[in-house]
């Protein structure tokens, strides 16, 4: 067992680190306080980000991404995840993995200008009837002539609003399972500006401000053969095969946020001084500080040792659900008690704080409940009981 950093893990982590630092914070407040991202900082930060060599820096070098294997590309997403989530999302891109997936004809129509920084993807598979159980999805493609038509409703579909296509996730069927009638979806490639194909505003949301959510509706939305991604019938296949990381991407940038908050409470309990003393001598303040490095340390092994394993070939479902569980519990518990330390002034703008309270609430539902990793943890340990 190798815990240690190599020399480049090193070195990625501090050219993140310091783009993040130098090139993201200095436009948080401006988001935090509109609501929306300023699309000309944008393209500068991108022009940087690209310059840096951290665009897209996911992505296997065949298609000009960094290659990281995956334990090192969690630890680049540990050092983004400090940032508002809207900027380093949009700034500094990580397109979806899925679009290795596609042909020739749509690695080049939608793979190449994501990774050039002239497009941005959205992945579309929630709807207003269909969430955690993502198979009772009623949106449909139907066969017609030729062509598929689409109908139906997707909501919460993370910035729809300013990406070029989606990759939508559609009933294309239905298949006997041994637990009865189940829905076969299909994947398909939606530009902006398909007839039958809308995006509307979305809801205002508590976490991650500038980072919008969309409805998208379709109308008789009419799609060739060649907006298919991956095979009819397999899109959660294709999807099982390509977005298998996002779990740990989540638990990645929990780390970097927990660990921002931490960095804070440590220097203010060591400067902020009460009844003639700093406020870390009261052990009601430094058990705080143990008991949050405790939990993030355990989250960031946790985290790794998936990552690590990821690349082995021999991570389990439990293992990315574990990782993601705990790093996004271990953030809600540090983002409060980094506020509780800060008295007052914890709540306050000035400060990052009531900020990464506000955005650690959404990480607990997106990409899978903690009630649904806690399902998925215990069905792995009963099923081999046959319970
Ligand atoms: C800000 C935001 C952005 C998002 N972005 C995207 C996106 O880009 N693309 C996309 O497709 N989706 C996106 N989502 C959707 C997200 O993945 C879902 O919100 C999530 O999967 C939960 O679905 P739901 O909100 O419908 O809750 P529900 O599934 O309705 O769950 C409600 C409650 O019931 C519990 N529950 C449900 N089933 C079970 C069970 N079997 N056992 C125990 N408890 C259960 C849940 O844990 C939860 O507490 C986004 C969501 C948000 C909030």
């Amino acid at each position: 067992m190798q815990f240690g950093m190599t020399e480049e893990q090193a070195m990625i982590v501090e050219t993140t680190r310091a783009f993040v630092e130098n090139e993201l914070y200095p436009h948080e407040a401006e988001i935090e306080r509109t609501g929306h991202l300023d699309m000309d900082v944008i393209r500068d930060v991108q022009k940087k980000a690209m310059e840096a060599g951290l665009y897209a820096a996911n992505m296997p070098e065949e298609v000009g991404g960094a290659g990281l294997d995956t334990l090192t590309w969690l630890m680049y997403e540990k050092e983004l995840g400090r940032a508002n989530y809207a900027l380093h999302w949009t700034g500094v891109a990580r397109p979806s993995n899925i679009l290795m997936a596609g042909t020739a004809e749509q690695r080049e129509k939608y793979l190449v200008p994501c990774m050039k920084g002239e497009k941005w993807d959205c992945l579309a598979m929630t709807e207003p009837d269909a969430g955690s159980d993502l198979r009772g999805m009623k949106a449909t493609a139907k066969r017609d002539g030729g062509d598929w038509v689409l109908n139906g409703t997707k909501h919460f579909i993370s910035h729809a609003d300013i990406a070029d296509f989606a990759i939508c996730f559609m009933a294309t069927g239905v298949e006997d399972t041994p637990r009865g009638p189940k829905k076969k979806i299909t994947a398909f490639f939606v530009d902006k500006g398909t007839p039958g194909f809308e995006v509307r505003e979305g809801y205002g949301n508590v976490s991650h401000r500038g980072y919008t959510n969309a409805v998208l509706e379709f109308d008789d939305c009419r799609l060739p053969d060649e907006a298919v991604l991956g095979e009819v019938d397999k899109g959660f296949q294709v999807a099982n095969e390509w977005l298998g990381a996002t779990r740990l991407q989540v638990a990645a940038t929990c780390l970097g946020r927990a660990e921002r908050a931490l960095e804070h409470s440590i220097s203010y309990a060591a400067e902020r001084k009460q009844f003639g003393q700093q406020i870390g001598k009261f052990q009601g303040v430094s058990f705080k500080l143990a008991d949050m490095a405790l939990e993030l340390k355990a989250a960031n092994l946790l985290t790794w040792e998936a990552g690590w394993k990821f690349d082995q070939g021999t991570v389990t479902e439990s293992d990315m659900s574990m990782a993601k569980l705990k790093a996004t519990e271990m953030l809600a518990f540090v983002a409060d008690e980094a506020i509780q330390i800060h008295g007052g002034m914890g709540l306050m703008n000035e400060l990052p704080l009531e900020r990464i309270w506000r955005d650690a609430r959404v990480e607990r539902i997106w990409e899978g409940t903690s009630e649904i990793q806690r399902h998925i943890i215990s069905r792995e340990m009963l099923r081999a009981l046959g319970a």
